[in-house]
């Protein structure tokens, strides 16, 4: 029987394919008795994961000793074999099976409990974010229990999409779809601007989140339609259901053509104004859609996904490489490459950092993690000086909101530098350094951004997200993430003018750039550079080729002027008709 459940839509398109159940070990521990007899063989089973647990992180540890620069890593290793050996641990956990008859992931997690509560009670800080270990130990220890310590399914050929259902998916385990054969992906929570959302997007894929317990609503293998415009899953449709959506898919794959055939035309306005349209992208290999559709270059590359999910961190050689990789394929054409954005919902395993803070978007992110770690950050930063040398590079600062955030960057820039010159490694001494504006506060006192930086971005995302105190990621207040909110408007268009004002270029790269829904209230706000997802450059381009700025703008600071949410929501729907 056909079922229908409602999410909130965060990636469009339609997909048909087979359900893939990904695990969240820790979610999944069930609680069963073990027969008396069975008892040696469960401690046994326990046994058996923690020695390969043990095998994997002494190769880990080898490895992280081999390369120059990963003693952070080797350490966290260290840390982790020692709460392999810690009595309260494993022994515990032991004990428990024998004593309550229980299973030993049941048993593990209930002792990871108890030791996560005494951490809590430690007042050295320190020592308290350590349960952050004890936890990553046990979901490794709970992965090898229950057999999948992978999680997605491997590259199939000619078989029915794959489509990913889970809880909750990292920003990590969906840029892990770039080498499997997923068509779509739905999870019990998320949020629109997640950055899991924004990957899907990125690729093209189509998702549907916030649906509560699809997980445990559908069966692995089972036939699934994911509505990524509507928002709308549909669980084991019949025949009639599957052809009108296979009809569907074919229209929006024409639909897709047609706008192909924008891909070298300028985006210029009715009036004769131009906009450039640049690419945001996750990792080197999306410069070749960036081509594709024929950007204008790159408005925003987020690095961190290049330190996600690995054992340990990309060295300065790789960086290099992986920035003169972009660097290359675009040309001529500017890349704007985004010093790492770690912290919040894009935790580092690497360096063991898996936040335990209770507001991880308020905490340890960003710009604040760079420069309480400065040997990280300045091997990131010759690595984007070197690749300067290349072509037309640009660094931009994330999630900035304090004058001293700004010097104390740019003196590392400036250290950085001094160590090539020593090296007699070669970079662009007149790289451009900008700022991303995020946070409420930097766009409130832009005068001290402008006296220090040559070019800002405006990331909507967090800006919005922080304007109205709702957590991006959270489903539950998902429904008031407004970026047509009074304050929102002013923000945005606040910052717009006063670069125009004083002569710095202005983009806008949070999500808000790609949805055609905002274009023509962002043109009329004076904004001529936009940067999002290749796959909403094509639409945003044909948007802008209809809209009339002579028109449009007088219409725009009236909307500025509104204070109402609603009216503000009507008039910005009428921009388009
Ligand atoms: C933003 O916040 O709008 C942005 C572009 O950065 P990210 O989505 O990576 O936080
Ligand atoms: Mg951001």
């Amino acid at each position: 029987m056909p079922f229908t459940l409602h999410g909130l839509a965060v990636s469009q398109g339609i997909a048909i394919g087979h359900v893939h159940l990904v695990s969240h070990a820790l979610l999944e521990v069930s609680h069963y008795q073990v027969a008396p007899r069975r008892l040696a063989d469960e401690v046994a089973r326990l046994a058996a994961a923690v020695d390969m647990v043990r095998a994997d992180l002494g190769e880990l540890k080898t490895t992280a000793d081999q390369q120059p620069g990963h003693a952070e890593v080797g350490a966290l290793v260290d840390l982790h074999l020692m709460f392999l050996d810690d009595p309260m641990l494993i022994d515990a956990a032991r004990q428990l099976i024998e004593a309550r008859r229980c299973n030993a992931e049941w048993a593990l997690v209930q002792q990871m409990e108890l030791l996560v509560e005494q951490f809590d009670q430690i007042e050295d800080a320190y020592l308290r974010e350590r349960k952050a270990d004890v936890v990553q130990l046990v979901e490794r220890l709970v992965k090898v229990l229950l057999g999948h310590p992978g999680r997605l399914p491997k590259k199939r050929k000619s078989d029915l999409a794959t489509i990913v259902v889970a809880h909750d998916l990292s920003p990590a385990d969906t840029i892990g779809f770039r080498d499997h054969a997923i068509a779509g992906f739905v999870t019990d929570v998320g949020g629109p601007t997640s950055h899991t959302a924004i990957v899907a997007r990125s690729q093209g894929i189509p998702a549907v989140v916030a649906l509560h317990n699809v997980r445990h609503l559908v069966h692995d293998n089972e036939l699934i339609i994911i509505d990524g415009t509507r928002g709308v899953v549909i669980i084991d449709p019949d025949d009639r259901i599957v052809e009108e959506y296979t009809l569907r898919q074919t229209e929006l794959a024409l639909v897709q053509s047609k706008l192909q055939r924008l891909k070298d035309t300028r985006a210029t306005t009715l009036d004769g104004e131009e906009v450039k349209l640049l690419a945001n992208i996750e990792l080197p290999k999306d410069a070749l859609a960036a081509k594709a559709v024929g950007a204008d270059g790159v408005g925003l590359f987020r690095t961190e996904f290049l330190f996600l999910s690995r054992d340990a961190l990309p060295d300065e050689d790789e960086q290099f490489e992986a920035y003169r990789r972009v660097l290359k394929k675009m040309g001529d054409a500017p890349v704007t490459i985004r010093t790492l954005d770690v912290g919040a919902d894009k935790a580092l395993d690497s360096i063991g950092k898996r936040s335990t803070e209770a507001n991880p978007a308020l905490g340890m992110r960003a710009i604040r993690y760079s420069l309480s770690e400065p040997k990280v950050f300045l091997t990131q930063l010759r690595a984007l000086l070197r690749a300067s040398h290349y072509g037309k590079l640009k660094i931009l600062l994330p999630m900035l909101a304090h004058a001293h955030e700004m010097d104390q960057s740019l003196a590392l820039i400036a250290q950085a530098k001094v160590q090539l010159i020593e090296r007699k490694q070669k970079f662009d001494p007149r790289v451009e350094v900008g700022g991303m504006i995020e946070v409420p506060a930097a766009a409130l006192s832009l005068g001290m951004f402008i006296r220090r930086l040559q070019f800002l971005s405006i990331g909507t995302n967090d800006l919005i997200q922080y304007a109205l105190a709702i957590d991006r990621t959270d489903e539950a207040v998902a429904h008031l993430y407004d970026p047509l909110h009074p304050a929102v408007l002013k923000l945005i268009g606040g910052t717009i003018q006063t670069g125009l004002r004083y002569g710095v270029p202005v983009s806008v790269c949070g999500e808000m750039a790609g949805d055609v829904a905002y274009t023509r209230l962002l043109l009329g706000m004076g904004l001529r550079q936009f940067s999002m997802q290749a796959t909403q450059m094509l639409s945003v381009k044909q948007e802008i080729l209809r809209a009339d700025l002579v028109d449009l703008a007088p219409k725009v600071q009236r909307i500025l002027k509104m204070d109402e949410q609603e009216r503000v929501h009507e008039a910005v729907e009428r921009l388009r008709s």
